[in-house]
């Protein structure tokens, strides 16, 4: 299976939609914990770094590849 990276700042697809209905997340914390933001109410969840990459899906975008 392909490794997931992710880097802080990046914007991620969760598996599970937050509860408002948007899929994305920056990540703006990273060490032990993992805190991401819902870039639509901004709302910030905090997770252990293995739940977190249990429930990634993908890296929608990434903070140093502008594209
Ligand atoms: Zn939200």
């Amino acid at each position: 299976m392909e490794r997931k990276t992710y880097k802080l700042h990046d914007i991620v697809m969760m598996k599970k939609p937050h509860p408002c209905g948007v899929n994305e997340m920056e990540i703006i914390r990273m060490g032990m914990d993992i805190r991401i933001k819902c870039t639509g109410c901004k709302h910030s969840i905090l997770m252990p770094r293995s739940e977190f990459e249990k429930k990634l899906k993908k890296v929608l975008r990434s903070a140093e590849t502008a594209e």
